[in-house]
């Protein structure tokens, strides 16, 4: 029996599967994650990246890795526009791209052939030039379901000349996705506004071009998107995730993760603690960092918060915090610059997550439990956060203004009142049915046996 399953480890061994990230922390942690699936499945896993945030290959040494030059320092990254940065990459590494590949493709050894690539959807480019090179191209989305079609709607309404929005603060429905309301459209601030629909338009055409979706994200979660999805995108659809629940972690995180977050919520009491992370590219205005630093004073809540540095803008790090604010707070506060995230919403003094609604942060919050504070910024975060707070009613939107009375209210909300535990047991609901679907069985269980099957089909 355990030669039979060698020797099939063997065969399988003998598929490669190429992948491609885009390089920014919420999008390579799905990435690499889903390689480690993949590799457990028994393929092999060869990493592209570019030079701008490369992944620490000592953290992955079953890996082959593969750098290619980006230019992207001379764009400025660190201003970190999303859409310039997406742009410029689909433009400036078409060629040292397919020069990457073309050779790996070329450099195989006998016992090795290559299944596919597997790219991140925002990375259009790599259909033409899989294409190419014959190679199938399977898509990595790595947000919500119900955020690309709200991102396929946004494009549309941009299509009929629906833009610029004169109250984008209004609660009426959005046109071609209702569910939403306009002041949920997921719009992001950047230079060149005409890009960001050009770069939806794109990557919703090569989506729908390419041999395959992989959502990280569940059926039951999702299901009525997932349908129209299924209707929309008619093309094999595998919805996986969460990728993280699958393996021990192995860290893809591009700044160190401060383990004293854990040391410190060691001491605190179960559920009494609010965690306040926003992601790895959101940053906020002095103004509203002070609103944020004193609404959790007043609050009265123990808080580990994650302050970036470059979270405020025009400051390295905790330069606007008043003087000896910690200190007044006797013990109760926690700040770092980055900390271990899967592991503090998985603490038991964890109790509530205020959060900006990235899709890692969303599922990770949903894995362990953890009712939020929804405060999104941009893009797919409104989405998120209107799901979360409206459909699935596991957090609490904070819409207005940041004011520091009614972030002490929601707070309290949040940790210490009766509405905190209606959302933590609809959530633990939740939790249960990444728990079911994640077994033997289970929808992500066969999706994911699906997606090998087709993957050794190629
Ligand atoms: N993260 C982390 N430590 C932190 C804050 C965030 O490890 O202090 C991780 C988090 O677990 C998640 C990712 O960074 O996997 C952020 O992705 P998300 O999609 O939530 O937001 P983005 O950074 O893309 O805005």
């Amino acid at each position: 029996m355990e030669n039979q399953r060698e020797s099939g480890m063997k065969e399988r061994k003998k598929r490669r599967v190429i992948l491609f990230p885009l390089p920014l922390q919420g999008h390579i942690n799905p990435m690499l994650q889903l390689a480690n699936i993949l590799y457990d499945k028994g393929l092999s896993i060869t990493v592209i990246h570019t030079n701008f945030n490369s992944p620490n290959s000592s953290n992955y040494p079953h890996f082959h890795f593969c750098s290619i030059p980006d230019g992207l320092l001379e764009l400025g990254a660190s201003s970190l526009d999303v859409v310039a940065l997406t742009t410029h990459l689909n433009v400036n590494c078409v060629v040292p791209f397919r020069d990457c590949l073309d050779k790996l493709l070329s450099n195989v050894e006998e016992e090795e052939s290559t299944a596919c690539l597997i790219t991140d959807a925002a990375c259009h480019f790599t259909h033409a030039v899989a294409d190419s090179l014959n190679l199938p191209r399977i898509v990595l989305r790595t947000s919500s379901i119900a955020s690309l079609l709200a991102f396929a709607a946004t494009s549309l309404l941009h299509e009929k000349g629906y833009f610029p929005i004169e109250d984008l603060g209004s609660e009426a429905p959005m046109p071609e996705f209702p569910s939403l309301r306009v002041k949920d459209i997921p719009l992001i601030h950047t230079q060149d506004e005409e890009n960001f629909y050009q770069l939806l338009i794109t990557m919703i055409t090569q989506i729908k071009a390419s041999s395959g979706l992989i959502w990280n994200s569940f059926q039951e979660l999702e299901q009525d998107t997932l349908k129209t999805l299924e209707h929309d995108f008619r093309m094999p659809i595998f919805t996986i995730g969460p990728f993280h629940k699958y393996l021990p972690a192995s860290s893809s995180s591009l700044l160190s993760q401060d383990t004293s977050s854990i040391s410190w919520l060691d001491k605190q009491a179960p559920k009494s603690v609010l965690y306040v992370s926003f992601g790895s590219i959101v940053a906020v205005n002095e103004t509203e960092f002070l609103e944020i630093a004193w609404g959790l004073a007043g609050s009265g809540v123990p808080f580990l918060w994650v302050v970036r540095p470059g979270l405020i803008r025009g400051y390295e790090w905790l330069e606007p915090l008043p003087k000896g604010f910690l200190e007044k707070l006797d013990g109760r506060a926690h700040i770092v610059k980055w900390a271990p995230q899967q592991e503090v919403l998985a603490h038991p003094a964890t109790g509530g997550f205020w959060t900006h609604n990235g899709w890692n942060s969303t599922l990770e919050s949903i894995c362990e439990g953890v009712p939020m504070i929804c405060q999104p910024c941009f893009g797919d975060q409104l989405v998120n956060a209107r799901y979360v707070s409206h459909f699935w009613r596991v957090g609490l939107h904070l819409e207005n203004r940041l004011k520091r009375g009614e972030i002490e209210r929601i707070i309290r909300r949040v940790i210490l009142e009766a509405e905190g535990e209606e959302m933590r047991d609809r959530i633990m609901d939740l939790k249960k049915k990444v728990d079911v679907s994640l077994r033997q069985g289970g929808s992500a269980y066969q999706s994911l046996e699906s997606l090998i099957s087709y993957i050794e089909s190629f």
